[in-house]
């Protein structure tokens, strides 16, 4: 039996980045206010269908869906935006106080053609903060991004941001698109063609090479921004610049979900061939109300976990594997009994202690407590046990001293703790 294609299995050696990053991005999301959320990863298929968007790659194509044994439809998240406007407006989050702030980490599914940083099962790391319409919201997104990729050591990214405007806009750049594009219809793909009488803002984020061509030169949304709508974007702007973000305006920025209005952005790199974008969000203004909720200004962003990893593996040649503090090495019968009750105890204790009761020989015992890189070991056998007086061996210095076999436990975590 094989994983299924696009699937796959994150193994014990390759999860130390992983939990680094995870660790990392809790303790930036909690100081800033984010809670974490914990949501089912399969909702109703109308849930994403109506907030994604029926004309999206997503909901066309992509989507994990089926029915249930009662034909009930259903859909493995695709992304868990829609997801978190569910419970905020199912629990009334809003009725105490509508600005919340919250994280989640989690699986997300997409039928997509599977290749490098490309999968059907893929994690999200996503921020998201609802009831509140300030640019300085926006910018704090960015900024915690910024922040968190900077921090795992990823310098030199830039943000590219763009405006997308908002429904009092957004028929007045629709009517500048359609007219772009009004004699350039045979040169778009059958997708886009359809596209153009059903959604012709998704023509702009098409992938198909004639359709990257017929689009050059095409009207940019924040030409057309209304009054309010530019003046936020300047607000984010300028806060980004004050806080020494760096950030690109990209006015070819629109992002594959439907619901997105004024800011958007991305986060790109060079480091991941054809999937270059690490994370990207954006300002969702209309989707709680859409969904059934009180109208409710609300933003996110969402960094590809998966990406994330591959391109820290690239920079960095560490390994994050945890050493054991102590390696306990035991020989014969009554040796391996006191090791099993010393490594028990050593390890509730917090202090990570390995050994091993297969019976091998002190040469290959030591030679496993090299491999694990331990910093100490303990060597116990039979004449160690009579004289009460146990060997402990620094694997660096290779400093040899006795430790007494009454208080032992106590002694060797007061010993490793200082
Ligand atoms: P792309 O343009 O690469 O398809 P996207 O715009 O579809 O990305 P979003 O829906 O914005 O992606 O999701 C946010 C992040 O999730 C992306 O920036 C990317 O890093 C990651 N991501 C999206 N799809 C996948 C996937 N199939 N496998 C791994 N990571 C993914
Ligand atoms: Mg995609």
């Amino acid at each position: 039996m094989q994983t299924i294609r696009g699937f796959r299995d994150i193994l014990p050696e390759q999860i130390a980045l992983w939990q680094k990053v995870e660790q990392e991005a809790a303790a930036l999301f909690e100081s800033f206010g984010y809670r974490e959320i914990r949501i089912p990863i399969i909702e109703k298929t109308a849930l994403f269908a109506r907030s994604i968007g029926e004309t999206t790659d997503i909901v066309e194509k992509e989507m994990y869906t089926f029915e249930d044994r009662k034909g009930d439809m259903l859909t493995l998240r695709p992304e868990a935006t829609a997801s978190i406007c569910r419970a905020y407006i199912q629990h009334k989050m809003y009725a105490a106080e509508p600005f919340r702030k919250f994280y989640l980490t989690g699986p997300m599914f997409r039928r997509e053609r599977p290749q490098k940083g490309r999968y059907r099962q893929f994690y999200q790391i996503d921020a998201e903060v609802f009831g509140i319409d300030s640019p300085y919201i926006d910018s704090e997104l960015i900024f915690l991004l910024h922040t968190l990729l900077h921090r795992l050591g990823l310098a030199g990214l830039s943000a590219h941001i763009n405006s997308l405007g908002c429904p009092d806009c957004r028929p007045d750049f629709q009517k500048a698109l359609l007219n772009f594009l009004g004699d350039r219809k045979d040169k778009l793909c059958e997708n886009c063609q359809r596209r153009l009488v059903k959604n012709p803002l998704r023509i702009l984020d098409c992938k198909a090479q004639t359709c990257r061509q017929a689009l050059e030169g095409a009207p940019a949304t924040v030409d057309h921004l209304c009054p309010d709508c530019r003046t936020h974007f300047e607000t984010v702007k300028n806060s980004l610049e004050k806080l020494g973000v760096d950030f690109m305006v990209d006015d070819t920025l629109v992002r594959g979900l439907d619901y997105y209005t004024r800011t958007a952005w991305e986060i790109q790199t060079t480091t991941l061939g054809a999937q270059s974008a690490v994370a990207g969000g954006g300002r969702y203004d209309r989707l709680v109300e859409e969904l059934g909720g009180p109208s409710t200004p609300a933003i996110g962003f969402a960094i590809g976990f998966d990406r994330l990893v591959e391109v820290l593996e690239q920079l960095d040649d560490q390994t994050y594997e945890k050493r054991p503090d102590i390696f306990i090495v035991s020989l014969g019968a009554d040796a391996q009994k006191y090791a099993f009750e010393w490594s028990c105890k050593l390890n509730t204790m917090g202090i990570r202690t390995d050994t091993d009761f297969r019976g091998k020989s002190m040469k290959a015992l030591m030679k496993r407590a090299n491999k694990l890189n331990a910093a100490l070991v303990l060597i116990v056998g039979d004449n160690e046990l009579t004289q009460k007086k146990i060997v402990l061996r620094n694997m660096e210095t290779k400093e040899q001293t006795e430790i007494g076999i009454e208080n032992l436990v106590n002694d060797l975590a007061q010993l490793i703790k200082n």
